[in-house]
């Protein structure tokens, strides 16, 4: 103690008034069973003055019916005297001044006094007791209630992961645990699971599994997974507590693992749709496109056609043939470019671009349409220090030959188009093409993205599709921009597409000029003749470009029906270029394209592929493979003489 009586406090003062302080009643009684003190707790939970009591039988603080029997246990204890509490867990009961019995606590010790043995008895309200027992049986039956009201099961070990607590889920979503589980460790209760083959381990041993089980348990990082033989998936998780125990937490996530796989599956089926959409329209464009080239081919050779010239009436059939031709092809063009970008299978390549290429490139493409609708297409001074945008610059154009194109196909005779270029807040550039054409009816403007949505021009004269406004949001959208317009009926509209501008800093001098590429007559005149070889199956293809090459008078054709004929020709007469189909029967053009690396005669010969399978993997695929060109069919007539005139021109035949 570190409270010593001092000089002027003798230790029984300093003793009475730690009793008078106690929280309990105190009460000494000496060996006759008299009372020699009390203090005031004793005052207060008796209802006593001190003086009523002090020298009184302390069986006056006893109910009459337990007063012979207490005399009995007094003289007991002082025979044989030891400390001795009661009252725990036993109602021992008071007697109060007023004759009321009050529940209480005792705990005895015999003090040994000069005089003799006399008896200190601490006296507790054992009310409150039990109130305090009460709330604390109250409080864990809330624990339980709660623990039991998880519908996932929920254990608590101790700190030798001894089970102290679990609800009625635990028992029975790990097997039915019938028999006391309580006390059991939980390794043994793993054991028991095993034994019982509660889990579906797969291809996992008991053993494996059991360290698995136990090395999460002790070290618990994330989640312990399993699965059990009635195909359920569970989810555990350990969980230390600031006791040393662990909290075992699970989850069913039987539907989860469902769901997931559900998922994968429908992932699995639409990707595995999607690739077969692209390969259906692939070989869909093909099988258009093969009976397109005939149509156009023809059509174009006849309007051509030198030696039996056409009359004014057959021209105008032809004319005929070769729009609805055209019509069709774009149709297939552009059914074939929307799924393409909703499957995204559009590759974007952004670069720097500047918009004065762009707008002009557009402008020279539509300027002939315009002149025939009689519409006026303008570009507008651009403002000064215009940035650059980021775009892919063919998309860009496709976009705005698209908006150009609407506003001359549905402008008015004599009117304009204009393009006008300005910087918007949000660093982007916006080109807007102003008509002042028919309009859009203000019902029908809500559609127009849509594919197919014609907004009223369905059963009109222009022609048209309703898919290239689709197109040329979603292509915006790649790349970063957006569309919009406005249109009034009977008095124009404006189309705009913003595009993100191009800080100088991102711009490093990749801004390609791309101007079209120069190209030289090789039609008649004087000079060496060439010779090209043309692999082809097909015979109205062979007809079609027998007929082209004879309006080129310096070129000579001789044409293989396949690859292999096609490669032993090309080694005997060693053409200056070669025009293969790439769907052959047997080998295919890709194949043939590799024989002919092997061999040093044909190794140099530069072999463009045709095909009509017009899909971008493709291109990119006969790109890689060292084609020259990639041409599709329908063959374009021009197309195709610039690129011979390209290659036969900028590269004179070796003499002989
Ligand atoms: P298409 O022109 O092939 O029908 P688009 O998708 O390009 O398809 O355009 C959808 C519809 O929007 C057109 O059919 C037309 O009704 C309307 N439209 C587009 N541009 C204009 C314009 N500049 N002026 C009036 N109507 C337009």
């Amino acid at each position: 103690m570190s409270h010593d009586a001092g000089p002027d406090e003798p230790a029984e003062t300093w003793f009475r008034q730690l009793f008078e302080t106690a929280p309990d009643a105190m009460v000494i009684v000496d060996e006759r069973g008299l009372i020699e003190f009390v203090n005031a707790q004793t005052e207060a939970l008796f209802g006593y003055a001190r003086s009523e009591l002090l020298g009184q039988p302390v069986e006056i603080l006893i109910p009459e019916r337990f007063r012979p029997k207490h005399t009995g246990y007094r003289t007991e204890f002082i025979a044989a005297p030891k400390l001795r509490p009661m009252g725990s867990g036993m109602a021992l009961s008071g007697r109060h001044k007023n004759g009321a019995e009050v529940a209480i606590e005792v705990s005895l010790s015999p003090l040994h006094t000069p005089r003799g043995i006399v008896v200190s008895a601490a006296i507790r309200d054992s009310r409150d007791r039990r109130r305090m027992e009460a709330a604390a049986k109250l409080a864990s039956e809330r624990l339980l209630s709660a623990v039991e009201s998880f519908l996932d099961p929920f254990a608590l070990f101790d700190a030798d992961d001894r089970l102290v607590l679990c609800n009625s889920a635990y028992r029975r979503t790990l097997a039915d645990v019938a028999g006391p589980v309580f006390g059991e460790t939980f390794e043994a209760l793993t054991d028991a699971l095993l034994a019982r083959g509660v889990f579906d381990l797969g291809a996992e041993s008991a053993d494996t599994f059991r360290a698995r089980r136990l090395a999460y348990r002790r070290d618990p990082k994330g989640t312990f997974e399993v699965r059990t033989k009635d195909h359920r998936s569970l989810r555990i998780t350990d969980r230390k507590t600031a006791e040393g125990g662990i909290v075992t937490t699970i989850w069913d996530v039987t539907d989860d693992a469902h769901r997931e796989d559900e998922l994968r599956q429908a992932r699995a089926t639409a990707e595995a749709a999607s690739a077969a959409k692209s390969e259906f329209l692939s070989s869909m464009s093909h099988e258009l496109r093969t009976p397109l080239n005939a149509i156009l081919g023809f059509g174009q050779l006849l309007q051509r056609d030198r030696k039996t010239p056409l009359n004014a009436r057959q021209k105008g059939m032809v004319d005929q043939v070769l729009k609805a031709g055209e019509h069709l092809l774009r149709l297939i063009d552009d059914v074939l470019d929307l799924s393409r970008i909703e499957t995204g299978n559009v590759p974007m390549s952004m670069e720097p671009v500047r918009v004065t290429e762009v707008l002009l490139e557009a402008k020279t493409a539509l300027d002939p349409m315009a002149e025939r609708a009689g519409i006026e297409l303008v570009v507008a001074p651009l403002p000064d220090d215009l940035p650059m945008v980021s775009a892919d610059r063919t998309r860009f154009a496709q976009i705005l030959m698209n908006f150009g194109s609407n506003a001359i196909k549905y402008g008015r005779q004599g009117g304009r188009a204009v393009f006008e270029t300005k910087v918007v807040p949000g660093e982007r550039v916006r080109i807007v093409v102003v008509d002042n054409g028919m309009g859009i009816p203000e019902d029908k403007q809500g559609k127009i993205f849509q594919p197919f949505q014609r907004a009223g021009q369905e059963t009109g004269p222009i022609e048209g599709t309703g898919i290239g406004l689709t197109i040329t949001k979603r292509l915006a959208e790649m790349m970063g921009g957006s569309v919009g317009f406005r249109s009034i009926a009977g008095e124009g509209s404006e189309f705009w597409v913003e595009l993100p501008a191009m800080k100088p800093e991102q711009v490093f001098g990749n801004a390609t000029s791309h101007l079209p590429p120069e190209s030289s007559p090789l039609r008649d005149g004087e000079g060496p003749r060439y010779t090209v070889l043309y692999v082809e199956d097909n015979p109205s293809n062979i007809a079609f470009m027998e007929a082209l090459i004879e309006d080129l008078e310096r070129v000579e054709l001789f044409t293989a029906p396949n690859a292999e004929i096609g490669i032993e020709l090309a080694r005997a007469r060693k053409p200056e270029v070669i025009l293969m189909d790439i769907n052959l029967p047997g080998m295919s053009g890709f194949d043939a394209l590799r024989k002919l690396r092997e061999w040093p005669e044909t190794r140099a010969i530069p072999v463009i592929a045709l095909s009509a399978a017009a899909m971008d993997r493709d291109k990119k695929r006969a790109e890689q493979a060292g084609f020259f060109r990639y041409l599709t069919k329908p063959v374009r007539v021009d197309e195709l003489t610039d690129v011979l005139e390209t290659l036969l021109m900028s590269d004179p035949p070796a003499a002989g």
